[in-house]
């Protein structure tokens, strides 16, 4: 679906969390490394509950999670202390971790403040030990450029990385305390990203002068992404837990379709004056021989409730795998129930007839919609409560919410947004004060800025200002100096497009370019350095070493059949004209574009255009003077 972006009013923002690589934790001397098998050497338990803010208001997203009412199970080891166990007050702010951030901070264009204050701000999924995550703001006011403009970087924040959940169990949740306490620096733009392609630059751009310090950790895990994303007559969703950069277009543009097909899901609501009955039926009786497994688990218990004129509106697909029925589903989910619905039934073993007497109990007309879910009464009502009230939201507006970043780029309900009331001040955490001196000898070892960089390649390689600019803020500006100091007659322009431009359509075609390495790409241009084949299959070749990443170059050039052999290419353009003469005789010379196109599909990414051009247009004259 092509969107577009100004009529829709994207209003998009990252925060991006990075662990820093410090020798110890933020607020004891444990080690910043995390166990592998997790064998823990202890274990303790502990209920949570939402306390107040000192303004006397208890967080409304700490107020659902208490409902659950669960269980969290502490797994800890040799190598974590009483700190994370929240059995001893926190000490010192780490130095290292203030000097990581305080560098990232600057490479931002941020302001520093001159003290750092810690402050509590209340977590209740059990991920931290004491309720809260200690999180200190240390800049703001920074920027971002890109190529569509401008980003404000609002803030940047050290905190302290919550306990790493293992398993669930039930009500019980396990953690894992040897991630609780690692340092991050998390950094929030304002919503200035208007596009989905933009996006996923500035993530990339974050990331990148995140690793220019060489002192943040590396690999799966360690950097996690939230985005923010609004659209005109939509609401603010927070996506959280996006682990691959890849995919942050792809869940904007998600976010917006979902956005999108809810408004028009409300408005088609609205017109058939659909309305929600809040009448919960035992509907167990009817599946009292049924051979639906997923009901005999729950003990044949089944309750339900009918939504008038919400016929066919639960199978409606909002987002790529997931249906409105999906959203609903995920609120069950909430209280360990699966939901299922007369959009999808008869299916999960339920009958056709089944079915008609889920509908019969209600007085349900075709119009009409049955969402039953399968658990004992109590857990049943609770669920099926929940599932209402995001029904009725349905009917007046596009909620608010927390979600949850799924691996497909789609997103799953995860709570309500979290309001003001999070934060309050960590008294037993001294303030640290940031001094001139400080700064100015982080300032003199900054690692070189997109600018600088910019303004380097422009003289040393003749880029124009466009290009320079481009490749100075991609991820692989060293494999680029690598290519250009390596093969010199490789032109500056090609190199670049083919590390930006060609990368990024690649992509597009779901094609796993991260897969290539640096070796791929090296030995790529040297070929090409060497003109073992045209430039227009750079593509082709690239293609065929994602999926086969350990053939080499020169046997990557056999297999796809790259066309070196001249007198091969002008056979198939004989062959082809030959086949088309009433064509050419009708259309005379004009008849070159539309065979062009005929050949190329041919040869695309095997020869140069324009030497097919050239032996097309030859072929065609040829025919024309024959008669
Ligand atoms: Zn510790």
């Amino acid at each position: 679906m092509e969107i577009d972006y100004h009529k829709i009013g994207l209003k998009a923002g990252l925060e991006i969390h990075q662990q820093l690589d410090t020798g110890t934790k933020l607020f004891c001397k444990c080690p910043t490394t995390l166990i592998d098998k997790k064998e823990s050497r202890f274990s303790f338990n502990r209920y949570l509950r939402a306390s107040k803010s000192e303004m006397g208001e208890v967080d409304e997203a700490a107020r659902e999670e208490e409902k659950y009412s669960r269980t969290f199970i502490y797994k800890g080891y040799d190598s974590t202390c009483l700190v994370e166990n929240d059995e001893e007050p926190p000490r010192e702010l780490n130095r290292e971790a203030i000097d990581i951030s305080l560098e990232v901070a600057l490479l931002l264009n941020m302001n520093p403040g001159d003290e750092i204050h810690t402050m509590r701000k209340i977590v209740i999924d059990g991920s931290n030990t004491c309720g809260f995550q200690r999180t200190a703001l240390l800049a703001t006011d920074g920027r971002i450029e890109t190529e569509e403009g401008l980003v404000r970087v609002d803030s940047l924040c050290l905190e302290e990385d919550a306990a790493q959940k293992i398993e669930t169990e039930g009500n019980a949740v396990g953690y894992s305390l040897d991630r609780l306490g690692i340092p991050l620096v998390e950094i929030g733009t304002a919503p200035d990203i208007r596009t989905a392609e933009q996006a996923r630059k500035v993530a990339e751009q974050l990331g990148m002068i995140l690793r220019s310090t060489g002192k943040v950790k590396r690999g799966l895990g360690t950097i996690r992404q939230d985005i923010n994303v609004s659209i005109e007559g939509g609401a603010r969703v927070e996506i959280k837990g996006v682990q691959n950069l890849r995919l942050i277009g792809e869940i904007v543009k998600n976010e917006i379709v979902r956005q999108l097909k809810l408004i028009e899901l409300k408005d088609a609501l609205n017109k058939r004056a659909a309305r929600v009955e809040h009448r919960i039926e035992d509907l167990s009786k009817i599946f009292d021989a049924t051979s639906s497994r997923v009901i005999k688990k729950a003990g044949g218990n089944v309750f339900g409730v009918c939504l008038r004129g919400f016929s066919g509106i639960l199978g409606t697909e909002i987002q790529p795998g997931r249906r409105f029925g999906s959203e609903l589903a995920d609120f069950a989910t909430k209280y360990g129930v699966g939901l299922m619905h007369t959009d999808e039934l008869p299916a999960y073993g339920i009958t056709e007839e089944e079915v008609e007497r889920m509908k019969r109990t209600f007085d349900a007309t075709e119009d009409d919609a049955v969402v039953v879910v399968a658990a004992e009464r109590e857990r049943a009502e609770e669920a099926l409560k929940a599932v209402l009230r995001r029904v009725e939201g349905a009917m007046r507006a596009i909620p608010e919410e927390t979600r949850r970043a799924l691996p497909n780029g789609s997103s799953a309900y995860m709570r309500p947004l979290p309001g003001a009331a999070r934060m309050y001040p960590e008294t037993d955490v001294p303030p640290v004060e940031i001094d001139e001196e400080r700064l100015k000898e982080i300032n003199s070892k900054l690692p070189e800025t997109f600018e600088h960089r910019k303004t380097r390649y422009k003289e040393k390689f003749g880029l124009n200002d466009e290009l320079a600019d481009k490749i100075s803020r991609n991820v692989n500006f060293s494999l680029f100096e690598r290519v250009m100091d390596s093969y010199e007659n490789l032109p500056a322009t090609l190199v670049v497009r083919t590390l930006t431009d060609t990368l990024a359509e690649l992509m597009q075609e779901g094609i796993e370019v991260e897969k290539l390495e640096d070796r791929h790409f090296v030995d790529t241009f040297e070929q090409l350095a060497s003109n073992a084949f045209a430039k227009e299959a750079i593509p082709a070749i690239l293609k065929f070493l994602v999926n086969q990443p350990e053939t080499s170059v020169d046997k990557a050039i056999e297999e796809i059949g790259l066309i070196a052999d001249m007198e091969a290419v002008e056979k198939l353009i004989a062959d082809i004209v030959n086949s088309k003469t009433d064509f050419i005789h009708a259309k005379g010379a004009r008849a070159v574009g539309p065979l062009m196109g005929v050949v190329m599909k041919e040869l695309r990414g095997k020869v140069d255009g324009k030497v097919i051009s050239k032996i097309l247009e030859e072929k065609v004259k040829e025919v024309l003077e024959d008669g």
